[in-house]
């Protein structure tokens, strides 16, 4: 498999999940652990499921050049911590990252051999049901998700591959499959 993977797809897409899934299945791929100025979901964990950050740490971070790639999504920053990537990445395992478009971008410039997915829905329709029965984003946090999924799901073509996230095993066997797993 590639070394460096990097999952892409629309909030509320089940990227999450789907992850959980392969990493229960493949223990030996190491997913990157974020930073993110955004406020903690409900059973969110720092250090686990995002390292929470203010404004001021994480934009300190970037003018060290501590994250790999960082982007603005939804206004809320987000970024990929570089060093435990590249120590990763030297010892020889997978590592995989989790991240949207523009950060998925920065990451192909620095790392042209590295394998990009983009997750879809069934529908949009469906994702929009999705985010909605989450229940934690305000009403304009939704819009500003929905607003960026239409612009991920467009950028389609400049993904090695597209795989739609409708019945989960059957999404995992094909994930498996195209990250050369299975
Ligand atoms: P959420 O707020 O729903 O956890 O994440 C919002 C979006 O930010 C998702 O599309 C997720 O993939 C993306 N994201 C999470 N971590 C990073 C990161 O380190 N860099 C970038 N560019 N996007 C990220």
């Amino acid at each position: 498999m590639a070394r460096l993977t990097v999952i892409t797809g629309p909030s509320g897409v089940g990227k999450g999940t789907l992850v959980g899934q392969l990493l229960a299945r493949h223990p030996q791929i190491w997913l990157s652990v974020s930073a993110t100025t955004r406020a903690p979901r409900a059973g969110e964990v720092d250090g686990e499921s995002y390292f929470f950050l203010s404004r001021e740490r994480f934009e300190q971070q970037v003018a060290a050049g501590g994250f790999l790639e960082w982007a603005d999504f939804a206004g809320n920053l987000y970024g990929t911590p570089r060093q435990p990537v590249e120590a990763h990445l030297a010892e020889g395992r997978p590592v995989l990252l989790e991240i949207e478009l523009e950060g998925a971008r920065q990451v192909r410039r620095s790392f042209p051999a590295g394998f990009q997915l983009l997750l879809k829905p069934p529908s949009f329709e469906e994702l929009e049901r999705r985010i909605r029965s989450r229940g934690t984003d305000s009403n304009a946090a939704i819009q500003r998700r929905l607003e960026r999924a239409r612009e991920e799901l467009a950028a389609e073509q400049e993904f090695d591959a597209a795989l739609v996230n409708g019945d989960l095993g059957e999404a995992l066997l094909q994930l498996e499959q195209l990250m050369q797993l299975a």
